[in-house]
């Protein structure tokens, strides 16, 4: 086993950290300001000045698109395993991702567009988004059915001639609040009389698209995550051309386990980043302050959390790995019990390690003069957002007793179900 990041990794790694020094950490102040004017303005959906300054900086210095697999399109892209650490980093500030391209749910939307859309398809509709001029949305959550089973999505979609006619309503469509986002992919039902996972497929629908209405944002713990939000949207008789279909009617669950792959390690990467810097931020608070005569870091108990939050983010950083490396050999569909592990390990680490420096750190810790309760507020949606844990866990519990099931199938029944 090999644990050094290649000589490619290793130069993109010093490259990357040199633009958070210089163009990152720098401006975390400023984004917040320019988002706090806006707001006070009377409009905070529209895009971060910041970020669109950043993006031309990122693109020369060769820091564009990292999370792309390699593909025609790019020739030079990055195995799972190769951009793993450089995710990670990018975890490290929430709102850098997009500078460099590789923000949610773009990244796995514009996998979905590599690996399904038509030649025509990505012409339209993914060149503009690998060049950060639009920004897409993923409308499969639906406020009227449990979604973590998504054969119980109801949204229609219906052929008519040389269109499709779409009716339902989806909810939790991050991103879509932002002006730049152009582009939906909408999970929904084409037969509902086919097979339990055939009746499901995915279809591209321009935003500006009529029938469409975005009707309200949700909050995440009183957060609006302006101004990529997370939107509640009706589609009513909404038509788009029947070459919009991605693979075929009744193939959105292939799609689906085919995007969900390198979404979700995404995540992971990413709350591996932000757990360090939380942990960071832990030492230098207990380091400061002085409670009954000795430094808040020399108390037991505060050394007891540093140390475990240190194994946790060594354990969730290696089996994340694992499981990029695994991705990248054997393919995601065997690679499924590493990535249910890891998607439920890596934000479940960074909530506990984020809690505990929020404990250092005193009332200051909730407060929003610290980063701390924003990003435990980001990590606790990922318990739910692509798959809840318990989705993931009973997975990886039937990939478990299949190892055992000709011994004891007498005892163990088991639903003829796929995993999400
Ligand atoms: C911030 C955020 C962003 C999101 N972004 C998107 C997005 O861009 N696009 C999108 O389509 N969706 C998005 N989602 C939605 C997310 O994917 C869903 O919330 C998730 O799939 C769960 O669906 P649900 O909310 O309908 O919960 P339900 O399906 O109603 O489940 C409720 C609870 O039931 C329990 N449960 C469910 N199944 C099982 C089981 N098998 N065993 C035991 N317990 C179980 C779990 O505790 C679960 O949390 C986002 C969510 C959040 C919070």
């Amino acid at each position: 086993m090999d644990f050094e990041y290649s000589p490619k990794v290793k130069e993109m790694r010093e490259r990357l950290l040199a633009f958070f020094d210089q163009h990152i950490y720098p401006n975390e102040k400023r984004f917040h300001q320019e988002l706090q004017a806006n707001r006070e303005a009377g409009n905070v959906w529209v895009p971060v000045k910041l970020i669109e300054e950043l993006k031309p900086l990122a693109r020369e210095a060769g820091l564009w698109n990292l999370f792309l697999p390699r593909s025609k399109r790019a020739p030079e892209g990055l195995s799972n395993l190769e951009y793993a650490p450089l995710c990670e980093i990018m975890g490290r500030v929430p709102w850098s991702p997009e500078v460099f391209n590789c923000s949610a749910p773009d990244t796995g939307n514009m996998e979905t567009l590599e690996r399904y859309a038509s030649e025509a398809l990505k012409d339209q509709w993914l060149e503009p988004l690998l060049r950060g001029e639009i920004r897409s949305a993923f409308l499969m959550t639906e406020p009227g059915v449990a979604s973590s089973d998504a054969t119980n999505i109801a949204c229609r979609i219906e052929r008519d001639g040389d269109h499709y006619v779409i009716n339902g309503t989806k909810w939790w469509s991050s991103g879509a609040g932002d002006p730049r986002c152009k582009i939906y992919i909408v999970m929904g039902k084409t037969n509902p009389d086919a097979g339990r996972h055939e009746q499901q497929s995915m279809i591209l629908v321009p935003a500006d698209t009529p029938g469409i209405t975005v009707k309200r944002h949700l909050t995440v713990f009183g957060y609006d995550d302006a101004p990529h939000g997370h939107m509640e949207i009706e589609l009513k008789d909404v038509r788009v051309p029947a070459e919009n279909m991605l693979l075929g009617e009744g193939r959105g669950f292939e799609i689906a386990q085919g995007r969900l792959g390198p979404g979700r390690i995404h995540h992971c990467m990413r709350s591996i980043g932000v757990a360090e810097r939380a942990l960071e931020l832990m030492c230098k608070r207990s380091l400061s302050r002085v409670a009954f005569g000795k430094p808040v870091a020399r108390q037991g108990v505060t050394q007891e959390r540093i140390a475990e939050a240190r194994c946790e983010i060594e354990m969730a950083r290696l089996l994340t790995l694992k499981a990029a490396y695994m991705m990248d050999t054997v393919g995601n569909k065997v690679a499924k019990a590493e990535i249910a592990m890891i998607k439920v390990v890596a934000p479940n680490v960074a909530l506990k390690v984020i809690d505990w420096a929020m404990q250092v750190h005193g009332a200051a810790g909730v407060s929003s003069d610290f980063p701390l309760a924003n990003w435990w507020a980001h990590q606790r949606t990922l318990r739910f957002a692509d798959g809840p844990d318990e989705v993931h866990r009973n997975a990886i519990a039937k990939l478990e007793l299949a190892k055992h099931m000709q011994v004891s199938a007498d005892e163990i029944s088991m639903p003829v179900t796929r995993g999400s």
